[in-house]
């Protein structure tokens, strides 16, 4: 059992409740009760096994749920920094060719051991890279959130439709649809966990209309279906991106994906940048989620989502890190900041408050991913996904609103962060593992695979000097 007290409390409830001083006790993978003051004292068995946490000076929230990244990307990182998507695509994709699963498992690592430094507790994935001879780089990536402790949606993503094929991906990096498909139901029967307490699901995310097939995605839509799984992928995340969609299709990206049954409540896209008033409204009646990326949206120029008219329009929104390639930072509580701001910068200064900034990295997550049910908020009955931020330190003491210090002051250090219960995160450090040999593993496996490329400038650079 594990007893919070002392704390102020932003439940992201459906009431918005919050409470200036109060607690919230977790026990064994629930929150058992939360509410104003101290917690009620324990009784019987549970009594003598009580870890007691003061929250003095901190504020309490749900886990945040990060619905959008490629952690292999984190060994990536610092490339292509002033190029669009398609350019930055285009510069990538010969890298990627070759990494392997021990360089998916370091990257991976180090990725979910950032996010859980910054709040996160349940992660999705979009991996769609599975170079001939890699390995096993899905069993690879689960395999590291299993050691770091976050919960975890990974996606088994694909592309199919390479250069000779009108697509943008060299064709060394694609796949043919019928290993696609046998792989991704084969990653069902492995992994996906349906139960409400869930730590790992899997999902099904082709990786964009420029790089898929039509047959892909509607085949891929099937197989959701039969399986009762999520369907994932990005969308209308540049203006490129709609170029290519009415010269191939003569249509709009959202307009594409409805015509293959992909809109619906077992579907969130990323990005979701570049969308008429008539798209947005139609996100929302079909209940489709959106995974709002605002800093990779911004690293890549892409531009300003309508995430206040997507709320509006009744649509799930989440936050995404998205990257790490195209979001260097990767910390997910940055987002909330920066979702605030993107508004802000398009629809001015009350487009969107801070605590609907929280509500999107929380509950909003929760319902891109279908498990608005069990995560998400702070309510007894949910599972344990709690972070507890320190707000009394020199970035944060004197703003009276914690809410406010949370969302718009810097990054705030974590006091705990339990996933199902079990700490992740205490005293502003990882517990699951070393935060040292993560960034030296990621930085082997970065220079490992420059290494392997005989043409990239940091091969040549390390050629001189070692
Ligand atoms: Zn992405």
């Amino acid at each position: 059992m594990i007893i919070i007290e002392n704390c102020a409390i932003a439940t992201v409830d459906t009431a918005g409740t919050e409470y200036a001083s109060g607690h919230v006790v977790v026990d064994g993978n629930r929150i058992v009760a939360v509410g104003a003051g101290p917690a009620p004292v324990p009784a019987g068995e549970g009594a003598r096994r009580v870890r007691h946490v003061d929250g003095t000076g901190c504020l309490a929230t749900p886990g945040l749920v990060n619905t959008h990244h490629h952690l292999y990307q984190w060994i990536t990182r610092g490339l292509a920094t002033d190029a669009t998507l398609f350019e930055w695509l285009t510069e990538l994709y010969p890298v990627w060719a070759r990494i392997d699963a021990a360089d998916v498992h370091a990257a991976a690592r180090a990725g979910l051991g950032w996010l859980a430094l910054s709040g996160c507790t349940t992660s999705t994935d979009h991996h769609y890279v599975f170079p001939d001879g890699a390995g096993d780089v899905l069993a690879a990536e689960i395999e590291a959130a299993r050691s770091i402790g976050l919960r975890f949606h990974p996606t088994r993503g694909s592309m199919d439709r390479g250069r000779s094929d009108g697509g943008l991906p060299p064709d060394e990096v694609v796949e043919d649809i019928d290993t696609i498909l046998a792989a991704t139901e084969a990653a069902i029967d492995t992994y996906h966990d349906p139960s409400p307490e869930a730590m790992l699901r899997i999902g099904i995310a082709p990786c964009s209309p420029f790089s898929v097939s039509d047959r892909l995605l509607a085949e891929a839509r099937q197989l959701a279906t039969r399986r009762g799984v999520m369907l994932h992928t990005h969308l209308a995340e540049t203006t490129d991106e709609e170029e290519f969609c009415q010269a191939t299709h003569g249509c709009t990206p959202v307009e594409y994906l409805d015509s293959l049954g992909w809109l619906g409540e077992d579907v969130w896209l990323a990005h979701c940048v570049h969308l008429s008033d008539g798209a947005v409204k139609r996100l929302g009646a079909t209940g489709t989620g959106v995974a709002h990326c605002p800093s990779s949206n911004a690293r890549l120029g892409a531009g300003l989502a309508p995430a206040a008219d997507l709320l509006e329009a009744g649509v799930p929104v989440g936050l995404g890190v998205d990257g790490a390639a195209s979001q260097e930072s990767g910390l997910l509580a940055e987002e909330l900041r920066q979702a605030l701001y993107v508004a802000r910068l398009r629809g001015g200064p009350t487009a969107l408050r801070a605590r609907q900034a929280l509500a999107m990295g929380t509950i909003g997550g929760a319902r891109c991913i279908g498990r608005q049910a069990e995560l998400g908020s702070l309510e007894a009955g949910k599972l344990a996904d709690i972070a507890l931020w320190r707000l009394d330190g020199l970035g944060h003491a004197d703003i009276t609103d914690p809410v406010a210090a949370l969302v718009l002051g810097p990054p705030a250090p974590l006091e705990l962060l339990t996933v199902n219960g079990g700490v992740v995160v205490s005293g502003g450090e990882l517990r699951t593992a070393s935060h040292t040999e993560l960034a030296a593993s990621a930085r082997a496996a970065h220079r490992g695979l420059m290494a392997r490329d005989p043409e990239h400038p940091e091969h040549t650079h390390q050629g001189r000097t070692s």
